[in-house]
Protein backbone atom coordinates (compact mmCIF):
# COMPACT_ATOMS: atom_id res chain seq x y z
CA UNK A 1 0.00 0.00 0.00
CA UNK A 2 1.47 3.46 -0.58
CA UNK A 3 1.98 5.52 2.18
CA UNK A 4 1.47 8.52 -0.05
CA UNK A 5 -2.15 8.26 0.53
CA UNK A 6 -1.99 9.33 4.12
CA UNK A 7 -0.58 12.21 3.22
CA UNK A 8 -3.57 12.94 1.02
CA UNK A 9 -6.02 14.99 2.08
CA UNK A 10 -10.34 13.85 2.61
CA UNK A 11 -12.13 12.89 -0.59
CA UNK A 12 -14.84 15.92 -2.10
CA UNK A 13 -17.19 15.15 0.11
CA UNK A 14 -14.96 15.58 3.34
CA UNK A 15 -15.05 12.04 4.01
CA UNK A 16 -11.53 10.25 6.17
CA UNK A 17 -12.16 6.73 5.36
CA UNK A 18 -15.78 6.65 6.53
CA UNK A 19 -15.30 9.37 8.72
CA UNK A 20 -16.21 12.88 8.38
CA UNK A 21 -18.26 14.31 5.94
CA UNK A 22 -20.95 16.80 6.00
CA UNK A 23 -24.42 16.38 8.07
CA UNK A 24 -25.64 19.71 8.56
CA UNK A 25 -28.76 22.21 7.42
CA UNK A 26 -28.89 22.66 3.96
CA UNK A 27 -28.39 26.65 4.76
CA UNK A 28 -24.95 25.86 5.46
CA UNK A 29 -23.88 23.57 3.36
CA UNK A 30 -23.55 26.59 0.43
CA UNK A 31 -21.93 28.45 3.12
CA UNK A 32 -18.94 25.37 4.28
CA UNK A 33 -19.00 25.09 0.18
CA UNK A 34 -17.40 28.74 0.25
CA UNK A 35 -15.19 28.18 3.07
CA UNK A 36 -13.59 24.99 1.07
CA UNK A 37 -13.13 26.81 -1.88
CA UNK A 38 -11.67 29.86 -0.38
CA UNK A 39 -9.60 27.47 1.45
CA UNK A 40 -8.80 25.85 -1.23
CA UNK A 41 -7.33 28.91 -3.31
CA UNK A 42 -5.65 31.10 -0.53
CA UNK A 43 -4.07 28.21 1.08
CA UNK A 44 -2.29 27.91 -2.65
CA UNK A 45 -1.95 31.46 -1.99
CA UNK A 46 1.74 32.98 -1.68
CA UNK A 47 0.30 36.23 0.03
CA UNK A 48 -1.51 34.09 2.65
CA UNK A 49 1.12 31.67 3.25
CA UNK A 50 3.59 34.39 3.35
CA UNK A 51 1.60 36.35 5.77
CA UNK A 52 0.80 33.81 7.73
CA UNK A 53 4.58 32.15 8.55
CA UNK A 54 5.37 36.10 9.32
CA UNK A 55 2.93 35.58 12.11
CA UNK A 56 3.92 32.41 13.22
CA UNK A 57 7.60 33.69 13.95
CA UNK A 58 6.71 37.51 15.04
CA UNK A 59 3.37 37.74 16.44
CA UNK A 60 3.24 33.81 18.30
CA UNK A 61 6.87 33.33 18.62
CA UNK A 62 7.19 30.33 16.50
CA UNK A 63 9.26 27.93 16.27
CA UNK A 64 8.66 27.20 19.52
CA UNK A 65 11.61 25.03 21.14
CA UNK A 66 12.02 21.09 21.48
CA UNK A 67 13.41 20.69 24.87
CA UNK A 68 15.12 17.63 26.88
CA UNK A 69 13.76 15.91 29.57
CA UNK A 70 17.14 14.79 31.33
CA UNK A 71 16.16 14.67 34.88
CA UNK A 72 12.96 13.02 33.81
CA UNK A 73 14.79 10.40 31.53
CA UNK A 74 17.36 9.34 34.00
CA UNK A 75 14.40 8.87 36.85
CA UNK A 76 11.99 6.68 34.01
CA UNK A 77 14.07 5.21 31.57
CA UNK A 78 13.90 5.98 27.76
CA UNK A 79 14.98 9.53 26.43
CA UNK A 80 11.21 12.10 26.83
CA UNK A 81 11.69 15.16 24.68
CA UNK A 82 8.97 18.03 24.84
CA UNK A 83 7.76 19.87 22.05
CA UNK A 84 6.75 23.09 23.70
CA UNK A 85 3.53 24.50 22.67
CA UNK A 86 3.09 25.62 25.97
CA UNK A 87 5.47 28.32 24.68
CA UNK A 88 2.77 29.46 21.89
CA UNK A 89 1.53 32.77 22.67
CA UNK A 90 -1.38 32.32 25.32
CA UNK A 91 0.09 29.41 26.36
CA UNK A 92 -1.39 26.78 24.08
CA UNK A 93 -1.29 24.72 20.69
CA UNK A 94 -5.10 26.69 20.39
CA UNK A 95 -3.31 29.56 18.40
CA UNK A 96 -1.94 28.02 15.73
CA UNK A 97 -5.21 27.32 14.02
CA UNK A 98 -6.88 30.50 15.63
CA UNK A 99 -4.47 32.92 13.22
CA UNK A 100 -5.44 30.25 10.44
CA UNK A 101 -9.58 30.87 10.73
CA UNK A 102 -8.97 34.49 11.27
CA UNK A 103 -6.57 34.95 8.84
CA UNK A 104 -9.24 33.54 6.37
CA UNK A 105 -12.21 35.31 7.32
CA UNK A 106 -10.26 38.61 6.47
CA UNK A 107 -9.49 37.22 3.00
CA UNK A 108 -13.34 36.05 2.95
CA UNK A 109 -14.08 39.68 4.34
CA UNK A 110 -15.64 38.46 7.08
CA UNK A 111 -16.58 41.22 10.07
CA UNK A 112 -17.36 38.86 13.04
CA UNK A 113 -15.95 35.82 14.45
CA UNK A 114 -17.81 33.85 16.47
CA UNK A 115 -17.43 30.45 18.54
CA UNK A 116 -18.28 28.72 21.71
CA UNK A 117 -15.78 27.89 24.66
CA UNK A 118 -16.32 25.33 27.51
CA UNK A 119 -13.35 25.79 29.53
CA UNK A 120 -12.34 29.23 27.80
CA UNK A 121 -9.16 28.39 26.43
CA UNK A 122 -10.39 28.41 22.44
CA UNK A 123 -12.05 31.84 23.32
CA UNK A 124 -9.24 33.60 24.59
CA UNK A 125 -7.14 32.47 22.02
CA UNK A 126 -9.87 33.20 19.00
CA UNK A 127 -10.17 36.76 20.62
CA UNK A 128 -6.81 37.15 20.64
CA UNK A 129 -6.96 36.29 16.90
CA UNK A 130 -9.79 38.48 16.42
CA UNK A 131 -7.74 42.15 18.43
CA UNK A 132 -4.87 40.94 15.82
CA UNK A 133 -6.59 41.20 12.70
CA UNK A 134 -9.15 43.68 13.96
CA UNK A 135 -11.93 41.73 13.70
CA UNK A 136 -15.27 41.47 15.91
CA UNK A 137 -15.06 38.56 18.31
CA UNK A 138 -18.43 36.79 20.10
CA UNK A 139 -17.78 34.14 22.21
CA UNK A 140 -20.75 32.12 23.67
CA UNK A 141 -20.63 30.37 27.07
CA UNK A 142 -22.49 28.45 29.56
CA UNK A 143 -23.39 30.13 32.21
CA UNK A 144 -21.83 27.35 34.52
CA UNK A 145 -18.82 27.54 32.79
CA UNK A 146 -18.49 31.15 33.04
CA UNK A 147 -18.65 31.04 36.68
CA UNK A 148 -16.04 28.16 36.69
CA UNK A 149 -13.87 29.69 34.51
CA UNK A 150 -13.33 33.28 35.80
CA UNK A 151 -9.82 34.15 34.64
CA UNK A 152 -10.49 33.14 31.08
CA UNK A 153 -13.70 35.13 31.00
CA UNK A 154 -11.98 37.96 31.69
CA UNK A 155 -9.03 37.80 29.54
CA UNK A 156 -11.83 37.61 26.64
CA UNK A 157 -12.94 40.69 28.03
CA UNK A 158 -10.17 42.41 27.78
CA UNK A 159 -9.28 41.32 24.56
CA UNK A 160 -12.24 43.26 23.47
CA UNK A 161 -14.90 40.41 22.67
CA UNK A 162 -18.16 39.55 23.73
CA UNK A 163 -18.93 36.99 25.72
CA UNK A 164 -22.24 35.79 25.36
CA UNK A 165 -23.99 33.91 28.65
CA UNK A 166 -25.77 30.50 27.41
CA UNK A 167 -28.53 30.03 30.06
CA UNK A 168 -30.46 27.11 29.04
CA UNK A 169 -29.95 23.06 29.41
CA UNK A 170 -27.19 22.28 31.31
CA UNK A 171 -25.39 25.37 30.52
CA UNK A 172 -22.48 24.71 29.58
CA UNK A 173 -20.49 23.39 26.23
CA UNK A 174 -22.83 21.52 24.39
CA UNK A 175 -25.41 24.43 24.86
CA UNK A 176 -22.89 27.06 24.10
CA UNK A 177 -22.31 25.27 20.67
CA UNK A 178 -26.02 25.04 20.02
CA UNK A 179 -26.24 29.30 20.94
CA UNK A 180 -23.22 29.79 19.03
CA UNK A 181 -24.43 27.84 16.11
CA UNK A 182 -27.39 29.85 16.03
CA UNK A 183 -25.64 33.27 15.96
CA UNK A 184 -23.71 32.21 13.09
CA UNK A 185 -27.40 31.25 11.39
CA UNK A 186 -28.64 34.64 11.22
CA UNK A 187 -25.63 36.01 9.75
CA UNK A 188 -23.56 33.93 7.83
CA UNK A 189 -22.30 36.10 5.37
CA UNK A 190 -20.47 38.76 7.44
CA UNK A 191 -19.54 36.34 10.04
CA UNK A 192 -17.72 33.10 10.66
CA UNK A 193 -17.90 30.10 12.92
CA UNK A 194 -14.23 28.88 14.03
CA UNK A 195 -14.59 25.48 15.00
CA UNK A 196 -11.94 25.14 17.85
CA UNK A 197 -10.53 21.25 17.23
CA UNK A 198 -10.04 19.13 13.96
CA UNK A 199 -14.25 18.34 14.13
CA UNK A 200 -17.28 19.60 13.49
CA UNK A 201 -18.09 19.52 8.97
CA UNK A 202 -16.15 19.69 6.17
CA UNK A 203 -13.62 21.44 5.64
CA UNK A 204 -12.97 22.31 9.35
CA UNK A 205 -11.25 18.94 10.35
CA UNK A 206 -8.64 19.68 7.37
CA UNK A 207 -8.11 23.04 7.37
CA UNK A 208 -7.47 23.06 11.66
CA UNK A 209 -5.05 19.68 10.99
CA UNK A 210 -3.67 21.78 8.07
CA UNK A 211 -3.25 25.02 10.51
CA UNK A 212 -1.67 22.75 13.25
CA UNK A 213 0.45 20.64 10.81
CA UNK A 214 3.30 23.57 11.17
CA UNK A 215 4.04 21.79 14.92
CA UNK A 216 4.94 18.43 13.16
CA UNK A 217 7.12 20.01 10.74
CA UNK A 218 8.96 22.04 13.52
CA UNK A 219 9.16 19.07 15.61
CA UNK A 220 9.90 16.68 13.27
CA UNK A 221 13.37 18.87 12.05
CA UNK A 222 14.63 19.97 15.60
CA UNK A 223 14.16 16.34 16.75
CA UNK A 224 16.16 14.78 13.42
CA UNK A 225 18.66 17.51 14.70
CA UNK A 226 18.70 17.42 18.29
CA UNK A 227 19.67 13.64 17.22
CA UNK A 228 20.58 12.61 14.43
CA UNK A 229 17.11 10.30 13.89
CA UNK A 230 13.68 10.12 14.21
CA UNK A 231 11.70 9.86 17.33
CA UNK A 232 10.36 6.21 18.18
CA UNK A 233 7.46 7.32 19.94
CA UNK A 234 5.37 10.42 19.55
CA UNK A 235 2.58 10.86 22.45
CA UNK A 236 -0.01 13.04 22.00
CA UNK A 237 -2.93 13.93 24.27
CA UNK A 238 -6.82 13.66 22.25
CA UNK A 239 -9.66 15.87 22.78
CA UNK A 240 -10.88 16.87 19.31
CA UNK A 241 -7.49 15.46 18.26
CA UNK A 242 -5.94 19.02 16.72
CA UNK A 243 -3.06 19.30 18.92
CA UNK A 244 -1.94 14.78 18.24
CA UNK A 245 -3.29 15.32 14.63
CA UNK A 246 -1.06 18.36 14.32
CA UNK A 247 1.77 16.41 15.29
CA UNK A 248 1.51 13.12 13.71
CA UNK A 249 0.77 14.51 10.32
CA UNK A 250 4.70 15.00 10.11
CA UNK A 251 5.14 11.52 10.95
CA UNK A 252 2.60 9.43 8.98
CA UNK A 253 5.17 8.34 6.52
CA UNK A 254 7.87 7.46 8.94
CA UNK A 255 7.09 3.44 9.82
CA UNK A 256 9.71 3.76 12.60
CA UNK A 257 7.70 6.09 14.08
CA UNK A 258 4.99 4.91 16.77
CA UNK A 259 2.39 6.98 16.81
CA UNK A 260 -0.01 7.64 20.47
CA UNK A 261 -2.81 9.44 21.19
CA UNK A 262 -4.23 9.30 24.83
CA UNK A 263 -7.70 9.74 26.16
CA UNK A 264 -9.22 10.64 29.33
CA UNK A 265 -10.02 7.74 31.47
CA UNK A 266 -11.67 10.46 34.14
CA UNK A 267 -12.44 8.59 37.33
CA UNK A 268 -13.63 5.07 35.48
CA UNK A 269 -14.95 3.54 32.65
CA UNK A 270 -18.40 4.06 33.35
CA UNK A 271 -20.57 5.71 31.62
CA UNK A 272 -20.36 9.73 32.09
CA UNK A 273 -17.04 9.35 34.36
CA UNK A 274 -14.84 9.25 31.25
CA UNK A 275 -14.44 10.58 27.70
CA UNK A 276 -12.34 7.57 25.76
CA UNK A 277 -14.28 7.99 23.16
CA UNK A 278 -11.69 5.61 20.01
CA UNK A 279 -11.25 3.41 23.40
CA UNK A 280 -14.85 2.74 24.42
CA UNK A 281 -17.00 4.83 21.15
CA UNK A 282 -18.99 3.40 18.52
CA UNK A 283 -19.14 5.06 15.38
CA UNK A 284 -21.95 7.83 15.10
CA UNK A 285 -22.94 11.53 13.90
CA UNK A 286 -22.36 14.37 16.37
CA UNK A 287 -22.13 18.43 15.54
CA UNK A 288 -22.20 17.30 11.67
CA UNK A 289 -19.48 14.96 11.26
CA UNK A 290 -19.14 11.17 11.87
CA UNK A 291 -16.64 10.23 13.87
CA UNK A 292 -16.24 7.75 17.23
CA UNK A 293 -18.60 8.62 19.49
CA UNK A 294 -19.67 8.15 22.83
CA UNK A 295 -23.46 7.48 22.30
CA UNK A 296 -26.38 5.81 24.03
CA UNK A 297 -28.69 3.46 21.51
CA UNK A 298 -30.45 6.22 19.88
CA UNK A 299 -27.12 7.98 18.93
CA UNK A 300 -27.88 10.60 21.47
CA UNK A 301 -24.43 11.80 22.95
CA UNK A 302 -23.17 10.22 26.62
CA UNK A 303 -22.46 12.71 29.21
CA UNK A 304 -18.28 13.18 29.36
CA UNK A 305 -15.88 14.12 32.03
CA UNK A 306 -12.19 14.69 32.69
CA UNK A 307 -10.31 16.80 35.02
CA UNK A 308 -8.98 18.31 31.98
CA UNK A 309 -12.11 20.35 30.49
CA UNK A 310 -10.33 20.68 27.16
CA UNK A 311 -10.44 16.76 26.57
CA UNK A 312 -14.13 16.09 27.96
CA UNK A 313 -15.72 15.58 24.60
CA UNK A 314 -17.64 12.52 23.16
CA UNK A 315 -16.57 12.76 19.80
CA UNK A 316 -13.45 12.78 17.95
CA UNK A 317 -11.80 13.82 15.23
CA UNK A 318 -12.25 11.65 11.87
CA UNK A 319 -8.79 11.56 10.98
CA UNK A 320 -7.91 9.82 14.29
CA UNK A 321 -11.31 7.78 13.65
CA UNK A 322 -9.75 6.51 10.49
CA UNK A 323 -6.01 5.99 11.47
CA UNK A 324 -7.82 4.18 14.33
CA UNK A 325 -9.13 1.38 11.90
CA UNK A 326 -5.80 1.59 10.36
CA UNK A 327 -4.29 0.81 13.06
CA UNK A 328 -1.22 3.94 11.66
CA UNK A 329 -2.21 5.26 15.72
CA UNK A 330 -2.74 3.49 18.86
CA UNK A 331 -5.22 5.27 21.48
CA UNK A 332 -4.53 4.67 25.04
CA UNK A 333 -6.70 6.61 27.72
CA UNK A 334 -5.02 7.65 31.37
CA UNK A 335 -6.97 8.18 34.34
CA UNK A 336 -7.10 11.42 36.09
CA UNK A 337 -5.24 10.00 38.93
CA UNK A 338 -2.87 9.13 36.92
CA UNK A 339 -2.63 12.34 35.46
CA UNK A 340 -2.29 14.74 38.53
CA UNK A 341 0.82 12.60 39.42
CA UNK A 342 2.47 13.15 36.03
CA UNK A 343 1.31 16.46 36.39
CA UNK A 344 3.39 17.03 39.72
CA UNK A 345 6.12 15.32 38.45
CA UNK A 346 6.78 17.28 35.59
CA UNK A 347 6.65 20.33 37.59
CA UNK A 348 9.26 18.88 39.97
CA UNK A 349 11.76 17.36 38.08
CA UNK A 350 11.80 19.71 35.22
CA UNK A 351 10.24 23.02 36.29
CA UNK A 352 7.35 22.77 33.93
CA UNK A 353 4.20 23.41 34.90
CA UNK A 354 1.66 21.30 32.22
CA UNK A 355 -1.72 21.84 31.35
CA UNK A 356 -4.11 18.83 32.37
CA UNK A 357 -4.54 18.23 29.07
CA UNK A 358 -0.97 17.62 28.52
CA UNK A 359 -0.46 15.83 31.32
CA UNK A 360 -2.31 12.68 30.31
CA UNK A 361 0.22 12.74 27.21
CA UNK A 362 2.94 13.07 29.75
CA UNK A 363 1.35 10.03 32.24
CA UNK A 364 1.63 7.62 29.15
CA UNK A 365 5.16 9.00 28.09
CA UNK A 366 6.15 7.70 31.75
CA UNK A 367 4.78 4.14 31.19
CA UNK A 368 6.22 3.90 27.64
CA UNK A 369 9.53 5.10 29.44
CA UNK A 370 9.88 2.25 31.68
CA UNK A 371 8.37 -0.14 29.11
CA UNK A 372 11.36 1.01 26.48
CA UNK A 373 14.18 2.27 28.32
CA UNK A 374 16.28 1.99 24.73
CA UNK A 375 13.64 4.18 23.14
CA UNK A 376 12.78 7.78 21.96
CA UNK A 377 9.85 10.04 23.00
CA UNK A 378 8.30 12.94 21.60
CA UNK A 379 5.66 14.12 23.10
CA UNK A 380 3.78 17.70 22.42
CA UNK A 381 3.09 19.48 25.33
CA UNK A 382 0.14 20.79 24.08
CA UNK A 383 -0.14 23.76 26.93
CA UNK A 384 0.89 24.96 30.33
CA UNK A 385 -0.82 24.64 33.45
CA UNK A 386 -1.52 28.31 34.58
CA UNK A 387 -5.41 27.92 33.63
CA UNK A 388 -5.56 25.05 35.98
CA UNK A 389 -3.69 26.33 39.36
CA UNK A 390 -6.99 27.63 41.42
CA UNK A 391 -8.31 24.04 40.44
CA UNK A 392 -5.54 22.34 41.54
CA UNK A 393 -5.29 24.36 44.96
CA UNK A 394 -8.85 24.21 45.71
CA UNK A 395 -8.88 20.58 45.00
CA UNK A 396 -5.54 19.09 46.26
CA UNK A 397 -4.63 22.15 48.55
CA UNK A 398 -1.02 23.40 48.13
CA UNK A 399 1.78 20.65 48.65
CA UNK A 400 3.36 20.74 52.07
C1 LIG B 1 -8.02 22.45 24.13
C2 LIG B 1 -6.80 21.79 24.56
C3 LIG B 1 -6.52 20.44 24.26
C4 LIG B 1 -7.50 19.54 23.56
O1 LIG B 1 -7.78 19.88 22.24
P1 LIG B 1 -7.26 19.01 21.01
O2 LIG B 1 -8.06 19.54 19.87
O3 LIG B 1 -7.54 17.58 21.29
O4 LIG B 1 -5.82 19.26 20.87
C5 LIG B 1 -5.30 19.90 24.66
N1 LIG B 1 -4.40 20.63 25.34
C6 LIG B 1 -4.62 21.93 25.66
C7 LIG B 1 -3.57 22.67 26.40
C8 LIG B 1 -5.81 22.56 25.28
O5 LIG B 1 -6.03 23.84 25.62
Amino acid sequence: MSTNYFKSNPDEKGYFGEYGGSFIPEVLEEEMKKINDAYYSISKSHEFISELRSIRKHFQGRPTPVYYCNRLSNKYGGRIYLKREDLNHTGAHKLNHCMGEALLAKYMGKKKLIAETGAGQHGVALATAAAYFGLECEIHMGEVDIAKEHPNVVRMKILGATVIPVTHGLKTLKEAVDSAFMAYLQDPINTIYCIGSVVGPHPFPMMVRDFQRVVGIEARDQFQEMTGELPDNVVACVGGGSNAIGIFSAFLEDDECKLHGVEPAGLSFKKGEHAASLTLGKPGIIHGFKCYLLQDEKGEPDPVYSVASGLDYPGVGPEHSMLKDLKKAEYHSITDKECIDAFYELSREEGIIPALESAHAMAYAFKLAKENPKQSILVNLSGRGDKDLDFIVDTYGLPE
